[in-house]
C-alpha cells in the first residue's frame, strides 16, 4: 500500500477536521462553520462514508490532504509529512535509518526536551539570569520551547547516549562534533532556540552564548532534514497571524523575532542567518502578499539584503522596509517602546522601490558616477511589478535626469514584451484582434468610469490582461488619476495609448446597454475567463512535462471554478 492509502486509512477526516472544526452529527456525517468562509450558520459538512468535505456555502470540497494544505498553508509533500507523523507512519528513507534506530526527528525532540528542562531545572540558573536580564519571563520558556544547554562537554552527548542513541547518529543530528577523545556536545552553555519546519516539527537549533567562550551564535548544521534555506524561524507558530493581519515582518536574529512575537506581533519570522531565498520567498508568499523587512540598519543597505528583497518581490510580494530610528534592532527598539510606537513605524515603511532610490540616490547625484547608477536602478527595477515603479517616476526622473516617458521605456519596455511573448509561447494560441478590442474596452471603462476603477486592481489587471499596451495603460489609469495621464499622454505625444482608448469606447458602444455597468460585467469576466483558461493551459503543460508544484494543483481546482462560474456568462 502506498504511503497516501496508508495515511487515508489510518486518520479519520472527522478528527482531523474536528481539531478546526466544531463539528456536530447531522445525517450520515458532520456540520460545521466553514473555515473557508466567514458564516453563522454551519454549511460546512464532512462525510464519514467517503472521508471527504463539502461546503454549500463557497463549494470548497476535498479529502484530509487538501484540507490541511490549505488550513495549514503546506504542499502536498509537506501535508503528508505531517499527516504521516499524525498517523505514527514513518516515511521510508527520510526519517529510519535502521530497525529500532530513531529518527533525526526523535533525536532532536529528545534533545530539545533535555536543552528545556535545564533552563527550568537547577543547573539552568544561569539560562534563567540571562532570560531575565533580557526581560523573558518563565511563560516564554514554554511558548518558545526554549532551552538550556551546560557549560560542559558531554552532558547532551552523554544522556543521549543513556537514551540509546549510538554517537553516529548524535553526529548526523548535528547535536555534537568529532573530537581526539571521542565525540562532544555542540552546543555548550548557550541558550537554546528550536528550529522548527512550517509543520512544527523541530529540525535545529540555534544557540546563543551566555556562559563561556565561543561565537556569539552558533547553529545546527544542515543535514537531510534542515535546509536553512528552506525554512525560517517561528513560521509555524506565525503562519496563521500573516494570514490574519496580511502580512508578514522578516526579522534577522532569533531574540527578533522572539521579542516581536511577546510584544503582539505573532507575524514576525527571522531569516536563518542567510540572504533570503527563493524557497524562503515562496513560503512567505502563501500567507500574504506583503512583507515588512526589519533589518539592522546596516545590514539593510547591502548589496546582500537588497537582492534577498527582489527575489521576495520577484515572488510576488509587496516589499515594504521597516527604519527603525538610531539604528536599533527591533529587540532594542522594543524593549524600550510600547508595541504602539512600533506600530507607527511600520506604517512608515517604504516601499522597495523608495528603498533601492534612496541607496542610488548619492551616486545619481553625481554626475561621474550617474549613468552607471541609473543603469543599475533600471534593471533592479525591471524586476519589480511596473504600477509600483509608476507612482515614483518623477521622483526617478529628477535623480537620473531621464524623462517620466522615457523611464517606462527604459525600465519595463523589454519586460513587458517578453512577458507578453512568454504568454504566446505557453498558451499556442494567437492573441487576436477581437482579444485586443475586449481588454482596450476595459481601459476605455477605467479611464472613464470612476466606479471600474474601485473594481480592479492594478496587481489583477496586470495579471488578467495579456497585451503589453493594455497591461501598461490599465496599470497607469489604476494608480494615476487619469485626468492627468491625459495630459501626461498629449504632452508627451503618445497616440499608442490615447488611441487605445478611443478603440475601447467605440468597441464599448457596439455592447447597445444601458449602462456601464453591464458592458464592464460582461468585458471585465470575458477578460477574467480567458486568463483563468491561458493559466489552466500552462499549468497542463508543466504537468505534462512533470515541473507542476503543488500548489499550482490545487491553483487548477480553483481556476475551473472561477470558470464554470464565469462559463454561464460568457
Ligand atoms: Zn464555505
Amino acid at each position: 500500500m502506498n504511503l497516501y492509502d496508508q495515511i487515508k486509512n489510518s486518520l479519520d477526516i472527522v478528527d482531523v477536521i474536528g481539531e478546526k472544526v466544531r463539528l456536530k452529527r447531522s445525517g450520515r456525517g458532520f456540520v460545521g462553520l466553514c473555515p473557508f468562509h466567514d458564516e453563522k450558520t454551519g454549511s460546512f459538512h464532512v462525510f464519514t462514508d467517503t472521508q471527504s468535505y463539502y461546503c454549500f456555502g463557497c463549494h470548497e470540497a476535498g479529502d484530509i490532504f487538501t484540507f490541511v494544505m490549505k488550513t495549514e498553508g503546506l504542499n502536498f509533500q509537506e501535508a503528508l509529512r505531517l499527516l504521516a507523523s499524525r498517523a505514527g507512519i514513518k516515511i521510508e528513507g527520510h526519517e529510519k535509518k535502521n530497525r529500532g534506530e530513531k529518527s533525526l526527528y526523535e533525536i532532536l525532540d529528545i534533545a530539545e526536551k533535555f536543552f528545556m528542562d535545564n533552563l527550568t531545572g537547577p543547573q539552568g540558573a544561569v539560562g534563567r539570569a540571562y532570560m531575565q536580564k533580557r526581560n523573558m519571563t518563565a511563560n516564554d520558556i514554554t511558548r518558545f520551547s526554549l532551552g538550556y544547554s551546560l557549560n560542559s562537554w558531554d552532558s547532551l552527548t552523554k544522556f543521549l547516549r543513556q537514551s540509546g542513541i549510538k554517537d553516529k547518529q548524535i553526529l548526523d543530528a548535528g547535536l555534537a562534533l568529532p573530537g581526539n577523545r571521542g565525540i562532544y556536545d555542540r552546543f555548550r552553555g548557550r541558550l537554546i532556540f528550536p528550529v522548527k519546519d512550517i509543520t512544527g516539527k523541530i529540525i535545529a537549533f540555534g544557540g546563543r552564548l551566555i556562559d563561556g567562550e565561543g561565537a556569539k551564535y552558533i547553529n545546527s548544521p544542515e543535514n537531510e532534514i534542515y535546509s536553512k534555506r528552506k525554512n525560517l524561524y517561528l513560521l509555524n507558530g506565525a503562519k496563521n497571524f500573516i494570514k490574519e493581519k496580511e502580512r508578514s515582518i522578516l526579522v534577522e536574529g532569533y531574540m527578533d523575532a522572539l521579542r516581536l512575537h511577546k510584544c503582539g506581533f505573532g507575524e514576525a519570522v527571522a531569516s536563518l542567518g542567510t540572504s533570503l531565498t527563493a524557497e524562503q520567498a515562496e513560503l512567505l508568499s502563501r500567507f500574504s502578499s506583503r512583507c515588512y523587512i526589519c533589518y539592522d540598519s546596516d545590514t539593510a543597505g547591502q548589496n546582500a539584503a537588497l537582492r534577498g528583497m527582489y527575489i521576495l518581490a520577484e515572488h510576488g510580494l509587496d516589499v515594504r522596509v521597516i527604519n527603525i530610528p538610531e539604528g536599533k534592532d527591533p529587540d532594542e527598539f522594543l524593549s524600550a517602546n510600547a508595541p504602539e510606537e512600533f506600530e507607527k513605524i511600520i506604517s512608515e515603511a517604504r516601499p522597495l522601490v523608495l528603498q533601492q532610490i534612496e541607496i542610488l540616490a548619492p551616486a545619481l547625484k553625481n554626475p561621474a558616477t550617474r549613468k552607471n547608477a541609473a543603469s543599475e536602478l533600471f534593471e533592479n527595477l525591471s524586476k519589480l511589478k511596473s504600477n509600483e515603479v509608476i507612482p515614483y517616476r518623477s521622483q526617478i526622473s529628477e535623480l537620473t535626469l531621464i524623462s517620466p516617458y522615457e523611464l517606462e521605456e527604459r525600465i519595463f519596455g523589454k519586460k513587458i514584451i517578453s512577458e507578453v511573448n512568454d504568454n504566446f509561447l505557453n498558451d499556442n494560441q494567437i492573441f487576436s484582434h477581437d482579444d485586443e478590442l475586449l481588454e482596450a474596452g476595459l481601459c476605455a471603462l477605467l479611464f472613464n468610469h470612476s466606479e471600474c476603477r474601485l473594481r480592479l486592481e492594478p496587481e489583477e489587471a496586470y495579471k488578467i490582461l495579456q497585451s503589453g499596451i493594455a497591461k501598461e495603460t490599465a496599470v497607469s489609469i489604476l494608480t494615476e488619476n487619469p485626468d492627468n495621464l491625459f495630459i501626461l499622454w498629449l504632452s508627451t505625444g503618445d497616440t499608442e495609448k490615447t488611441g487605445f482608448i478611443k478603440r475601447g469606447e467605440e468597441y464599448c458602444r457596439m455592447f447597445r446597454e444601458e449602462n456601464f455597468q453591464d458592458v464592464w460585467e460582461k468585458i471585465y469576466n470575458r477578460i477574467k475567463y480567458k486568463w483563468a483558461q491561458r493559466r489552466i493551459n500552462e499549468i497542463n503543460m508543466r504537468m505534462r512535462q512533470n515541473l507542476a508544484l503543488p500548489s499550482e494543483l490545487v491553483e487548477v481546482r480553483e481556476l475551473t471554478k472561477v470558470i464554470e462560474k464565469l462559463g454561464v456568462v460568457s
